[in-house]
């Protein structure tokens, strides 16, 4: 699930792969490795821990070859340590292969290879592959027949990239569930698991689909599928900068992701907007929209912050669109067995476009004759490139492992689908011409936010030794609870639960006492006297109390510990607003503990398993 990357061409492969896997870093790994082959030998160098310490390694061997693959790893079986880190290696230790996924059917075919005399050193399921692979090449003789047959045995996901001491001239890298993105260059071509490897070097790019096997030399590259059948694949120019995936003078791309919000929110709505007729113009759902606005029912599949972003989308749609809206966790929904007819419409929501969840259940609801709509921000990611219509929310790339920006971004695009289908269906124009009023309004109120960073840091400094949170919203401002706890949760390891306000009563209220800070979101909306109410209960149990409430409210302020105001909008913009001043006091939290906010423990940023 983190990170591939390889290198073929003129060049020394060394600094390319270790600047490729920096870039990868944010992907969140815990080992990292090389496999290397030049003239004269075959080289393997890992490492539990940072590609940092990888770099030590291979810079001390002085290695210079023209020829090499190199992978961080997230552990699924196997604990982190160098002997599971990747690549994994044949009996000879002539192939190594870097591989990211998991291989279900791993032990019978490793029971099958132990039999023939094949010995297992590390406890992943990634080794099979290498010795499956070798068990082939003796049969076949030719190292991509060799890949071909062996994962024509393999259960499960993969993106995997072999070399071979034998066939110098070229890499071999196939897919299934696991992204693989080919860069073509001059005399040289790269592979990698994620653009971002690629960009310094390249802009043209190669997306591998699934059951997709390629052979790739240094100055061209063949595709095949994993029947042997040849195909010829469309060459992509990326746009994304390497500019854009540094940190900008920021210590930490969380923050810097965080304080990018008012251009970032600005691109998600960027020539979608016409005011004259009060509706959004979104070029991705062109030639589906009578489909969509027509659709019975709206089901809305996403994972984490992703899936909060859809509870808001709910709101929404519901309320201006008036069309029924169902939100359900990727997970469930394809296990779930769905009832699913042709007259619904499924949006699917994913940073990355990637992951493995939400990308099944696609499949699923594709099989069911669904209208499959993706909104994704990397641009061309396999849900981006697989649903029959969606729009991309430009938010940039997205480093830090606890979403941010993209949040934001994802509610402006649910804004703008809602926008588009209320004004289709029963919306008036000055009731959309307000929406779009406030939406171009988000940009400077967001700033006025940011600006208080300094003051909400200093809340977070009277919170940071605090070990349980409770977080209290409703109506527009629940996804935001929820999303505010799961900020907290991720980076500073604090267990937090988000809950609707008044679920309080029917069980967290046992919790409540000095030791239990609650965060209220209290905005001026229709439920407003409503949450006064819950914020009594929790003092009258003395409860620790900061609310996010709307400029001028005295009102909580005079009840409350701390408060932090944002402007006032549209109602159903609010967590736009709010959800920011919850992702800067997760940061400072985090950041006050001493904590890795780019790559918080355990996570992974585009999580391609299940
Ligand atoms: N399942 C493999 C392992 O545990 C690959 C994990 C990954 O995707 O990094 O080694």
């Amino acid at each position: 699930m983190c990170g591939i990357v390889g290198y073929i061409g003129d060049k020394n492969c060394v600094p390319i792969l270790i600047e490729g896997l920096k870039r990868l870093e944010y992907r969140g790994y815990d080992s990292a490795g090389v496999g290397i082959i030049n003239s004269t030998e075959c080289k393997v160098l890992k490492t539990k821990g940072k590609v940092s310490e990888l770099e030590k390694l291979v810079f001390a061997e002085q290695i210079d070859s023209g020829l090499g693959i190199g992978h961080t790893r997230w552990a699924t079986h196997g604990e982190p340590s160098t002997i599971n880190a990747h690549p994994h290696l044949n009996k000879d230790k002539t192939l190594f292969l870097i591989h990211n996924g998991i291989i279900e059917n791993y032990l019978s075919l490793k029971k099958g290879l132990e039999k023939e005399g094949y010995e297992f050193i590390s406890e992943t399921d990634t080794e099979v592959l290498a010795h499956l692979i070798d068990h082939y090449l003796k049969l076949k003789n030719s190292l991509f027949q060799a890949v071909r047959y062996a994962l024509n045995e393999v259960e499960g996901t993969y993106g995997i990239c072999v070399i071979y001491n034998g066939e110098k001239d070229k890499i071999v890298a196939a897919r299934k569930g696991s992204p693989l993105v080919l860069g073509i260059g001059n005399n040289e071509n790269f592979v990698a698991s994620d653009v971002n490897a690629l960009i310094a070097h390249t802009k043209q790019v190669v997306y591998l689909e699934d059951g997709e096997i390629a052979e790739i030399y240094k100055d061209h590259f063949t595709t095949k599928t994993i029947a042997d059948e040849t195909i010829i694949k469309e060459i992509f120019e990326v746009e994304v900068g390497v500019d854009e995936i540094t940190k900008g003078g920021y210590p930490h791309f969380m923050l810097k992701e965080i304080m990018d919000q008012p251009d970032s929110i600005f691109n998600s709505m960027r020539g979608r907007l016409v005011y004259d007729e009060g509706i959004s113009k979104l070029g991705g759902l062109q030639g589906f929209e009578e489909r969509i606005i027509n659709s019975k029912r709206i089901l809305i599949t996403a994972c984490g912050t992703s899936w909060h972003a859809g509870l808001v989308g709910e709101y929404m749609l519901e309320q201006y669109a008036g069309i029924p809206v169902e939100v359900e966790y990727a997970s469930e929904f394809r296990y779930r067995h769905p009832i699913i007819t042709k007259d619904d419409t499924v949006i699917f929501i994913s940073q990355s476009g990637e992951t493995a969840d939400t990308l099944a259940a696609m499949k699923e609801a594709k099989k069911k004759g669904a209208l499959c709509l993706g909104i994704c921000n990397v641009v061309g990611s396999s849900i981006a490139r697989e649903s029959d219509a969606g729009v991309y929310i430009h938010a940039g790339p997205e480093i830090g492992v606890a979403s941010t920006k993209a949040f934001t971004a994802q509610i402006s695009v649910l804004a703008l689908i809602t926008l588009l289908l209320a004004r289709r269906r029963n919306l008036s124009l000055p009731e959309g011409q307000e929406i779009i009023n406030e939406m171009r309004l988000l940009t400077k109120k967001v700033e006025m936010i940011l600006k208080q960073n300094e003051n909400i840091e200093k809340i977070a400094g009277q919170y940071m030794n605090c070990k349980n949170f409770l977080y209290l919203g409703r109506g527009y401002n629940f996804p935001v609870a929820l999303e505010g706890a799961l900020k907290l949760k991720e980076i500073s390891y604090i267990h937090a639960e988000g809950y609707p306000a008044a679920e309080m009563k029917h069980g967290p209220i046992a919790l409540i006492d000095d030791d239990m800070p609650v965060v209220f979101i209290a905005t001026k909306d229709s439920v407003y006297d409503k949450v006064i109410s819950n914020i009594q209960e929790v003092r009258a149990r003395k409860g620790r109390i900061l609310a996010i409430v709307n400029e001028g409210d005295e009102q909580i302020e005079n009840m409350v510990d701390h408060v932090i105001k944002v402007p006032k909008t549209h109602n159903m913009l609010t967590p736009i607003l709010t959800v920011i001043p919850l992702q800067l006091i997760a940061y400072h939290i985090a950041v006050k503990k001493g904590l890795n906010v780019d790559q918080p423990r355990n996570l992974a940023k585009s999580v391609t398993v299940e």
